[in-house]
């Protein structure tokens, strides 16, 4: 049996927005509510399929007939799959400073449609301050604290956590801080009256060493960042075109085969220097999930390395944000850790700061421990509620305006004065494909770098706004490992094209075919989602586990049966990728019985509140 998630009536001054006892989810699935969803699920902003809209479009379905030898000789370019903080890392590196031509490939229509553009936060930077403290030594100890997982666990690579503890300021400096140099990006960070850049402190470091936009910090970055791409002459941007498949040659891996959604045509671009995922994380896969909309987070890297046999490690890690937006009819808007570490509380129905019941540091303890908390508490019945109306109206209005903004005219909720009624929602992927200092894979030519790869840095536990650093860091090693063994001598200063489109050849498939697997694959997707949710969720059982990996075999069994008949179909591609994806993280899961860090695992659900609390103290 599944977990069952309940939330209390209460006599807030926002009552009667909220899901009542009478209106509670069994593991995700609303019940009773009329006109509304349980904040994120396929109704309510859930990933929509994407049909070729016209017969013209249909009529140039293609199927593979590659040949890769007499193309990718001619190859002098890297292939970059998405346009997040790695990605660009990545592509400016290459271009910038080793002269590598770039082919940046991303599924949506702009680069800014990414995760890296919806970070609220922050990224951890260095506060120079002396009286803060704070130093490489003392961000490591932060995220091993985070992500060790206690008791000589050892979940974190000590290499990968120094690392980006070391070079992450540089790092930093080179891609966000260049007020000179029209190579990269100079992004508006907040400063204090004197100019100097301002820090804020989030929940388990030690330190204010996190520089921030106010709360749209991944907007700035993002934005910042796509431009000094989209100046650059060796960068091509190829948007609105989504992986399927990696090409190997042999063992080795020489290209990429995608299909362009607006054209449905689709085409094999080869690299000899090397392929770059970064290509993100799995977060919508969850039927609740902080991440954005769109084919995003859909656990394509995951399915891509998979099917290219690459080493996968550390999925059974995946991060549930604790102060997801939980009202009724609107999707889980993240609300930032930032909020409490600029004094939030977390409160249950009698107004009680819960969280002392679980960690010393109250608000301030690790995120999983943090959810687990959260979730424990819904579970023994009570809302639960974030609170900053005690810091006054000014500070929040100012410091964070958007958030604000976005709850007083999407719910009416006013958070300079009023409770915010919140949920986990599933965040970031800790695992992913497995790489080394290099950002290499266990497969020749491939790399893989951000949310993506498991690069080692965050173990079980990410720990706040690591995640944008880790993708400038390992991004730039990618291209700095291709570029250290290129031969720019024969290079033009244009990007040379080595795409092959796939010979036309139609598979005379009807309109309504498509449209008919179209809607099976959104099913699908709804369905992988679900069991995401339910059985491989905050609290796992090995019961659970066993019929999650049943179910999500016989999703993307049915995916690839899809897939076999139509490839053209974005759902049909993001069906596909996902039930792989929640498959593998189903696996990880069964296979390790130990709870740590963003895993937890219990007996069976009697125990369930139990082990909460053991875990979580
Ligand atoms: C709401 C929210 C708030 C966050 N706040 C913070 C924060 O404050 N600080 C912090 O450090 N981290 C934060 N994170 C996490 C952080 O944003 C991500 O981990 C990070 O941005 C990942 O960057 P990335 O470059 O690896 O991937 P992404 O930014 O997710 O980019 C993935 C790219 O891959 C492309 N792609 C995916 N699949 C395919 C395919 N099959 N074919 C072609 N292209 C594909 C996408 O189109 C996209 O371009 C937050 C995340 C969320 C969701």
């Amino acid at each position: 049996m599944s977990p069952t998630y309940l939330f209390s009536a209460s006599s807030r001054r926002t009552a009667g927005r909220y899901l009542t006892r009478s209106q509670s989810v069994g593991g995700g699935v609303v019940r009773h509510v009329s006109g509304g969803g349980f904040g994120y699920d396929d109704k309510h902003g859930g990933f929509q399929p994407s049909f070729p809209s016209s017969s013209s479009q249909l009529a140039t379905r293609r199927k593979y007939t590659s040949d890769i030898s007499s193309v990718r000789n001619a190859s002098n370019s890297i292939v970059v799959v998405g346009s997040g903080v790695a990605g660009c890392a990545t592509a400016l590196l290459a271009a910038n400073e080793y002269n590598i031509n770039v082919d940046l490939v991303c599924a949506g229509s702009q680069m800014v449609d990414c995760n890296s553009y919806w970070a609220q936060g922050g990224i951890i930077y260095r506060n120079y301050n002396s009286e803060a403290r704070d130093s490489a030594e003392s961000l490591a100890r932060d995220i091993l604290k985070a992500g060790d997982g206690g008791d000589g666990m050892g979940l974190c690579d000590r290499e990968a956590v120094l690392k980006v503890a070391k070079e992450g300021p540089s790092r930093v400096r080179q891609f966000l801080l260049d007020a000179q140099n029209e190579n990269y990006a100079n992004v508006p960070f907040n400063r204090d009256d004197e100019g100097k850049l301002s820090y804020c402190l989030e929940a388990s470091h030690s330190a204010p060493r996190i520089l921030y936009w106010a709360d749209k910090t991944g907007k700035a970055i993002s934005t910042h960042l796509a431009e000094a791409v989209l100046r650059n002459p060796r960068i091509n941007v190829r948007n609105n075109r989504v992986v399927i498949d990696l090409v190997r040659d042999g063992d080795r891996v020489v290209g990429v085969r995608s299909l362009d959604t607006e054209s449905c045509v689709q085409s094999n671009l080869y690299s000899e220097l090397g392929v770059v995922l970064a290509s993100g994380g799995l977060g919508g896969i969850y039927s609740h999930s902080t991440n954005p909309n769109g084919f995003n987070a859909l656990g394509s890297s995951v399915a891509l390395a998979r099917r290219a046999d690459a080493q996968l490690s550390d999925l059974e890690y995946i991060q549930f944000h604790p102060t997801a937006l939980n009202l009724r009819g609107q999707k889980p808007f993240l609300l930032t850790e930032a909020l409490r570490g600029c004094g939030a509380y977390l409160v249950d129905d009698d107004g009680k700061r819960f969280m002392f019941d679980f960690h010393e540091d109250a608000e301030l303890a690790p995120r999983d421990v943090v959810a687990r908390a959260v979730y424990s508490t819904a579970q023994a019945g009570s809302n639960v509620y974030l609170d900053i109306s005690h810091k006054g109206s000014e500070f929040v209005q100012n410091r964070f305006p958007s958030i604000y903004e976005y709850l007083i005219s999407n719910t009416g909720l006013d958070i300079s004065s009023e409770q915010i009624p919140i949920t986990p929602a599933a965040h970031y992927t800790c695992g992913g494909i497995k790489t080394d200092l290099n950002a290499r894979t266990s497969v020749q030519g491939l790399f893989a770098a951000g949310e993506s790869a498991r690069s080692g840095l965050h173990g079980g536990n990410r720990l706040a706004s690591t995640s944008l650093l880790e993708g400038l860091v390992f991004g730039a090693s990618a291209a700095e490992y291709i570029g250290e063994k290129f031969d720019d001598s024969s290079m033009s200063s244009i990007p040379s094209s080595n795409e092959e489109k796939l010979e036309a050849d139609d598979v005379g498939l009807s309109e309504a075919v498509v449209m008919h697997h179209g809607k099976k694959a959104q099913d699908i997707i709804t369905q992988v989602r679900r069991t995401m949710w339910e059985e491989v969720g905050i609290v796992r059982t090995p019961e659970g586990l066993n019929s999650a990996q049943t179910n999500l075999r016989r999703l993307n069994d049915e995916a690839e049966m899809l897939f076999s008949e139509v490839k053209t179909s974005l759902a049909v591609i993001a069906a596909r990728d996902a039930s792989l994806a929640g498959l593998t993280v189903s696996e990880s899961a069964a296979a390790n019985n130990v709870s740590a860090g963003a895993h937890c695992i219990v007996d069976d659900e009697i125990d369930m509140v139990e082990g909460l609390e053991r875990v979580a103290m």
